[in-house]
């Protein structure tokens, strides 16, 4: 079976792309490689953020690998926090952001939001991007207990439970992450196997 390195520390990232994997695909992570520098995350974009760290850990390994970069994008709020859903007012703190984008929706009618996963891939010095996207609605209050980031306060369209109401199995269904990652590996099972 074939390894890919997922380049991020991120271990609910690592736990949903292993599960999808299952038996496709060897993930291995950047601790599985000993690979420990933090890499920068600070491009205009989502699509620039998942090739940057694509192509500084190839650069650095030659290893082939593959990075994602995610972000909530709100209707109401013109697609923030988007490329900025890490550090949208504090830097990795998932409960400030997320409780500061509640606060700018406090009395919107219109919740529209979708999450957008961008994965770039490296294998044997080629680039190639796949995209996934999830389309819901904001909640007025963080409900849930499960998974990350802004998941207390985003409702799958088709559901009526946030993201962090359901297991991974759940989550997996609906996930931009799955969505991009599905289109990942039918392309490498096509090119690659
Ligand atoms: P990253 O740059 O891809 O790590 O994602 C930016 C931010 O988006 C993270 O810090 C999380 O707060 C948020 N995020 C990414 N993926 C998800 C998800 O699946 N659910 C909820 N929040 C997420």
């Amino acid at each position: 079976m074939k390894s890919l390195v997922f380049v991020t520390n991120n271990k609910h990232k690592i736990e949903e792309i292993q599960f999808l994997a299952q038996n496709k695909l060897n993930i291995i992570s950047l601790k599985d490689v000993k690979f420990y520098e933090q890499i920068p995350e600070n491009k205009p974009s989502i699509e620039e953020n998942a090739l940057f760290k694509a192509q500084y850990f190839y650069n650095k390994t030659g290893l082939n690998c593959f990075a994602d970069d995610t972000g909530l994008e709100v209707f109401a709020l013109n697609g923030l926090p988007g490329v900025k859903s890490a550090r949208f007012v504090s830097d990795h703190d998932c409960l400030k952001n997320l409780q500061h984008v509640l606060k700018l929706m406090q009395g919107k009618k219109d919740r529209k939001a979708r999450f957008r996963t961008v994965i770039a891939l490296i294998i044997e010095n080629k680039e190639y991007i796949f995209e996934g996207i999830v389309n819901g609605y904001i909640t007025t209050e963080p409900l849930g207990n499960n998974g990350f980031g802004y998941d207390s306060i985003f409702i799958p369209e088709g559901d009526n439970r946030t993201f962090a109401q359901m297991s991974l199995k759940e989550k997996s269904k609906y996930s931009h992450r799955q969505r991009a990652f599905t289109k990942l590996i039918n392309f490498l099972s096509n090119h690659f196997s």
